[in-house]
């Protein structure tokens, strides 16, 4: 046996992961928030920090809408894909190759593609501290430091949505607004956006999410009513991807891809049908942040409009998701970054910077933000250890 080799030192070592453990958070929203499939009262995180060798540590975060209402990932099954399988598959790994980890842990892991976008933003967190490095700049740099940020008026009542609009408007907060129909029949709907554009005029741009609720033929006679109330996009009015091919162009308001963009692979075939206007990209639906980035990649090729989504995260996802936005060369239609407002518990030490209408991307090292510990370990399930995140 050859034994001159010389054992590494700690310095030179690479660092690995050496712990991986997760927490799931119940945090109050400050209204109940009506979708067509859920009405949410509270929302729920799974946060996953991952420790490295080196004493360096990264944060991520898992969440879906509605409980199993959305999708098929809870925050309790990303924790148990997380702790059961993805977990034994990153310790001694080496944390510094982000992208040969994901692809690791994607080879043993099918879909769970929310715990995978979860993992690999706490793995950039990590490296970014590393590093010294804001995570924009690990993928590839950012072309903005601050990013227009809609809002979703989903209290179900047309008065309390109008006067909602107008604090945001008085606050600067936001002028975007995107409302949350399908649950209702569609004539009220229809009403219900009417009055609000009347409303608002032309200080605000409204736009809709149907989220997949209602029929091809209840979304042509929608679109055509929408566009005459004066709304300007249409968010994933019909389930399936031929539908939407169907009802693209046809009604003069923009079309989005929501609930049929699941990553790189489902853009390209909505790309291929001219299945879409806009992409509504989302770091959790893509299973990550470099699939979000290849999700535009596909978009600005095909001549599609992009939006940065949300799955109503709190700080950290929304930051995460933030960093890779802003590295996007197109952002036509801005973005829904607004999770963290939907909470009425602050769970970072500094709160984020939402002003003017966008919402600031950090400057600091990784995701640039700082948990409260005290404050997880209060709203953590279950009586968790405060000392073991
Ligand atoms: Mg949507």
């Amino acid at each position: 046996m050859n034994q001159s080799f010389a054992p590494q030192t700690a310095a030179t070592a690479t660092p690995v992961v050496t712990r991986v453990e997760t927490v799931i958070i119940d945090l109050p929203t400050i209204r109940p928030h009506r979708l067509a499939m859920a009405t949410m009262n509270g929302q729920t995180l799974m946060l996953v920090r991952i420790s490295c060798s080196d004493g360096i540590t990264g944060m991520g975060e898992g969440t879906t809408i509605g409980g199993l209402a959305y999708g098929a990932e809870s925050p309790e099954s990303m924790k148990l894909a997380i702790d059961r399988y993805m977990a034994p598959l990153m310790i001694g790994q080496d944390a510094t190759r982000v992208q040969a980890l994901m692809a690791r842990i994607a080879k043993m892991v099918k879909d769970n593609r929310f715990a995978r976008s979860a993992i690999e933003t706490a793995l950039l967190d990590a490296h970014g501290r590393r590093l010294g490095l804001p995570v924009s700049e690990l993928l590839g740099g950012r072309r903005r430091d601050r990013l227009p940020v809609a809002w979703t008026l989903a209290s179900g009542d047309t008065a309390r949505d109008i006067a909602e609009a107008e604090e945001m408007l008085d606050r600067r907060r936001h002028r975007i607004f995107k409302l949350k129909i399908g649950a209702r029949e569609l004539r009220q709907d229809i009403a219900h956006v009417a009055a609000i554009k009347r409303a608002l005029g032309d200080r605000a741009a409204v736009r809709v999410d149907v989220n997949m609720a209602w029929s091809e033929a209840e979304a042509a006679l929608g679109m055509a009513a929408l566009a005459d109330a004066g709304c300007e996009l249409v968010e994933q009015p019909v389930a399936s991807a031929a539908a939407l091919g169907r009802l693209v162009r046809r009604f003069p308001l923009a079309l989005m891809a929501d609930e049929s963009l699941s990553g790189p692979e489902s853009a390209f075939e909505l790309a291929r049908s001219h299945g879409a206007d806009v992409f509504a990209v989302k770091i959790e639906q893509c299973a990550g942040l470099f699939n979000a980035q290849r999700v535009a990649a596909i978009a600005d090729a095909a001549g599609i409009g992009l939006y940065g989504g949300t799955m109503l995260e709190g700080a950290v996802s929304t930051i995460a998701s933030a960093h890779v936005f802003a590295t996007f060369a197109n952002l036509q239609w801005g973005t829904e970054l607004f999770g963290p407002l939907l909470l009425t518990e602050e769970i970072l030490c500094e709160p984020l910077d939402y002003s003017d209408f966008e919402l600031t991307v950090p400057a600091g090292p990784g995701l640039g933000i700082a948990l409260d510990e005290e404050r997880i370990a209060f709203f953590a399930r279950d009586g968790f250890d405060r000392k073991t995140i």
